[in-house]
């Protein structure tokens, strides 16, 4: 495989998903993109003018079918956005100019309309008039339409153009990017930028696809066709391997094979502690593409079924019809097993191209159950959905992003309106017997525990967001991963009171954030006291191995003493130390 004349390079990055794996590096070059300047000749400028115009009309093009998507899903007020982008579209300002510009210099369109829009950008961007200014938005979007078009979406701007087994290699990837990945060709997962809580690393881990994630500067040490070896459980990435390392990692392969043989005996074993504690092990699915998970682990239940998944992968919102076909076929996969939907958590980094406005903060933004309780049409056809499915087998609704319990009331109250509608309607399900839930991911949702649980009947704690906001660490911000702690005190501390107070009200308490498929971190979730544990398929076997191989007993010891240092590393230190004996001879 290695070309001789390369030189095998070495890049450290933070392992994302474990696995060996090995193929040639797909680039995939997306943020800006590399406008060709040339000059051409006098007798070639009416057709440089009407490929201008051909690419203008496929625009208009895709801006109405944009329109008329949102008309339908969200109505005809949100669609108005776009106006303004078809609006662009015909400015004779803009247009005339660069037909000019063509003409006059006879340089190439994309650089003639590139130097033109750049000119307004500019001139918008200093006049002191905020209309006038949200101008510049629309022209940039519409002009990065137009130049994609003229240049057929530049090179490798879609992985659609990946045909054979690779390694993608990206500066980064939106949830929507990685929702629209073909996994079947896919054999790895390199970005710059990213964390391991960040959406790409949890689908690569659900998916079993290694990933090493906040490589920094990968896109430019890595050029095409570059061979490429993946060691995901290190972080460790080869370009050009040697012969010698390719052997060394053949060696390596076979072992890890052979743990993963030990951990898949015990998969379907049921999932009891060395003292006999039934600690339900579920899994975090993302849609119908989990549905042999789900078949061959056969876990406890689904505790987190990201249903915005659906909506990410089309890049679109999915009518009621399409979403009740969905949910039933998890729910028969889940063979009578509870499975918990979560309801859309659209905002923050998981965006549709219809939800077209920008905000500075997005994580602090118009996210989960906000964005749902901003545009209940959206949220009642989901909910919808979810109920009339719920005849097909044993059914949850939860809610993202709660942060106090007016939210989880005005919720509720739309829960019920649906309800009343469909009993009116005649749809035959049970409306009581289904229960509601709530995510514990905001620091304030936490803290009035006590208030929250009055009015659902359990909670799910999901550690990624908790850890960011209470911690203040941007979980998609590779500057910073370092900071981002799962072992500091605050989210120890906050850990043991939710679940505490909320066992204290006879709520039980799930983790479905990574934290639940950490075989270092789980010991400690189990010694303060949850109730079940919830996690990607890639983990499941490893974690099951684990809960059958300690006892409660210890693990709460090891809480005890985890809470006691008040200090993030040495807490880390008790837990992999723990970890290691127990995984000793194995790993
Ligand atoms: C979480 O925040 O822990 C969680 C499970 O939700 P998501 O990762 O989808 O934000
Ligand atoms: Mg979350």
């Amino acid at each position: 495989m290695q070309d001789s004349n390369k030189e095998e390079v070495r890049l450290k990055g933070i392992p994302a998903s474990a696995g060996i794996a090995q193929a040639k590096a797909f680039l995939l070059f997306k943020k800006e993109l590399d406008i060709p300047t040339y000059q051409i000749e006098p007798e070639k400028i009416d057709e440089e003018l009407s490929r201008f115009d051909e690419a203008l009309l496929k625009t208009r093009q895709q801006i109405t079918n944009i329109i008329a998507d949102i008309t339908e899903s969200l109505g005809e007020d949100e669609a108005k956005i776009f106006d303004a982008h078809l609006l662009v579209l015909e400015d004779m300002a803009l247009i005339g100019e660069t037909q000019n510009m063509v003409r006059q210099t006879r340089y190439n369109v994309e650089h003639a309309f590139n130097q033109v829009s750049q000119k307004y950008i500019a001139f918008f961007n200093h006049i002191d008039d905020e209309y006038l200014k949200e101008r510049v938005y629309d022209i940039k979007d519409v002009t990065r339409r137009v130049l994609g078009v003229l240049l057929g979406d530049g090179e490798n701007t879609h992985f659609s153009k990946m045909y054979d087994q690779r390694i993608l290699v990206a500066e980064d990837l939106s949830p929507s990017d990685t929702a629209s990945l073909d996994f079947r060709i896919l054999k790895g997962i390199l970005t710059d930028s990213g964390s391991v809580t960040s959406h790409t690393a949890i689908i690569a881990r659900s998916l079993r696809v290694p990933a090493i994630v906040s490589l920094h500067n990968a896109t430019d040490h890595i050029s095409a066709d570059d061979d490429i070896l993946i060691d995901g459980y290190e972080g460790l990435v080869i370009v050009n391997p040697t012969q010698a390392t390719l052997e060394e990692y053949r060696a390596f392969q076979i072992k890890r094979e052979s743990v993963d043989q030990i951990f898949s005996t015990e998969a379907t074993a049921p999932a009891l502690s060395l003292d006999d504690k039934k600690i339900p092990i579920l899994l975090n699915i993302e849609g119908t593409n989990d549905i042999d998970s789900i078949r061959q682990l056969q876990p406890d239940g689904i505790g987190l079924f990201r249903t915005e998944g659906i909506l990410l992968r089309d890049n679109r919102f999915v009518s009621e019809e399409e979403q009740y076909a969905q949910y039933s076929e998890v729910l028969e996969a889940a063979d009578g097993k509870p499975v918990t939907f979560r309801t859309f958590d659209l905002g923050g980094d998981k965006v549709i191209s219809t939800q077209n406005y920008r905000e500075v903060n997005p994580f602090m933004g118009l996210r989960g159950i906000r964005y749902s309780l901003k545009y209940p049409d959206i949220f009642k056809t989901q909910l919808r959905a979810i109920l009339r499915a719920s005849v097909h087998g044993n059914t949850k609704i939860m809610y993202p992003m709660i942060s106090g319990v007016n939210e989880l009331q005005a919720a509720n109250v739309l829960l019920q309106e649906v309800k009343n509608q469909l009993q009116d309607q005649g749809y035959s399900f049970d409306p009581e017997a289904i229960s509601t839930g709530c995510m514990i991911e905001v620091p304030s949702a936490a803290a009035t525990i006590d208030i929250i649980t009055q009015e659902c009947d359990f909670v799910s704690i999901g550690t990624n967001d908790l850890i960011q906001y209470l911690l203040a660490v941007d979980r998609v911000n590779d500057m910073i991963s370092d900071l981002y702690e799962p072992c500091h005190p605050a989210v120890l501390r906050t850990l043991r009171d939710v679940t505490d107070s909320s066992h204290a009200q006879n709520v039980s308490v799930s983790v479905c954030g990574e934290m639940a498929g950490d075989p270092i971190l789980a010991t400690m979730l189990i010694g303060l006291g949850v109730d079940e544990l919830s996690i990607s398929p890639g983990l499941y076997a490893e974690i099951k191995y684990l809960v059958r191989h300690i006892s409660v007993a210890d693990a709460q010891r090891i809480a005890e003493e985890s809470l006691g240092t008040g200090d993030a590393f040495r807490t880390y230190r008790i837990l992999k130390q723990f970890y290691t004996d127990i995984f000793k001879g194995i790993i």
